[in-house]
C-alpha cells in the first residue's frame, strides 16, 4: 500500500455495548452484523478505492459517483452506520415535535406508520432496506431499496432504516422476518429519528 496516499475508511464502533440491545438484538447478531459484515464492507471498499479517484472522497461523494462494487460497498458502509446509530438500550418509544406532526399528517399516527413500514419490510423480496425518509420540503416517504440501495441517490434524507437482509435477523429469529421487525421496534430510539428530521 502506498503510505503517502491513504485516506481510508475505518470501522465505526457501535455507540453502545455489544450486548446492550439484548434480548431484542443479541450480542451474537451484533458480533456478526457489525464486526463481520460491516467490517467486511469497510475492508472491501478500502481495497477497491486504493489508487482510484475515489480514494480521499467522503462516503457520500463515492455513493453519488460510483457504480458496481464500489457503490455497493460504500453504500453498505453508509447504510449500516446509519442503521446501528438509531438504536439505544433505553430508547424513547414515541416521536416528538415536528416529526410527530409530520407522521400524523402523512400516516395518521406512529402506530399506523409502524404497521406500514413493517408490511413493506415483509413484502420486500430478497435482500434490501426499508426506509422512512424526508424530501426537501419535509414530506415523509416510505421507500424500499434492493441490496445496497439508499435514499441518498434519490435526493431524500433518510430518517430510519430497517435492514431486511437475512443477516440482520437470522441468528436471532431464523426465517421469521416478522419477529426480527418486532424486535427492531423495541430498540429503535425515536429521539434519534426525531433529531434526524429536525436537521
Ligand atoms: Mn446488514
Amino acid at each position: 500500500m502506498n503510505a503517502t496516499a491513504t485516506l481510508l475508511f475505518v470501522l465505526a464502533p457501535l455507540p453502545y455495548d455489544i450486548a446492550a440491545l439484548e434480548p431484542y438484538i443479541s450480542e451474537q447478531t451484533l458480533h456478526y452484523h457489525h464486526d463481520k459484515h460491516l467490517a467486511g464492507y469497510v475492508n472491501k471498499l478500502n481495497e477497491l478505492i486504493v489508487g482510484t479517484p475515489f480514494e480521499g472522497m467522503t462516503l457520500e461523494q463515492i455513493i453519488g459517483q460510483a457504480d458496481g462494487p464500489i457503490f455497493n460497498n460504500a453504500a453498505q458502509v453508509w447504510n449500516h452506520e446509519f442503521y446501528f446509530n438509531q438504536f439505544s438500550p433505553t430508547p424513547t418509544k414515541e416521536p416528538k415535535g415536528e416529526l410527530k406532526r409530520a407522521i400524523e399528517d402523512s400516516f395518521g399516527g406512529v402506530e399506523a406508520l409502524k404497521e406500514k413500514l413493517t408490511k413493506e419490510s415483509l413484502n420486500l423480496f430478497g435482500s434490501g432496506w426499508v426506509w422512512l425518509a424526508a424530501d426537501d420540503n419535509g414530506k415523509l416517504h416510505i421507500i424500499s431499496t434492493s441490496n445496497a440501495g439508499t435514499p441518498l441517490t434519490e435526493g431524500l434524507h433518510p430518517l430510519l432504516a430497517i435492514d431486511v437482509w437475512e443477516h440482520a435477523y437470522y441468528i436471532d429469529h431464523r426465517n421469521a422476518r416478522a419477529d426480527g421487525i418486532k424486535s427492531f421496534w423495541e430498540v429503535l430510539d425515536w429521539d434519534i429519528v426525531s433529531n434526524r428530521y429536525n436537521k
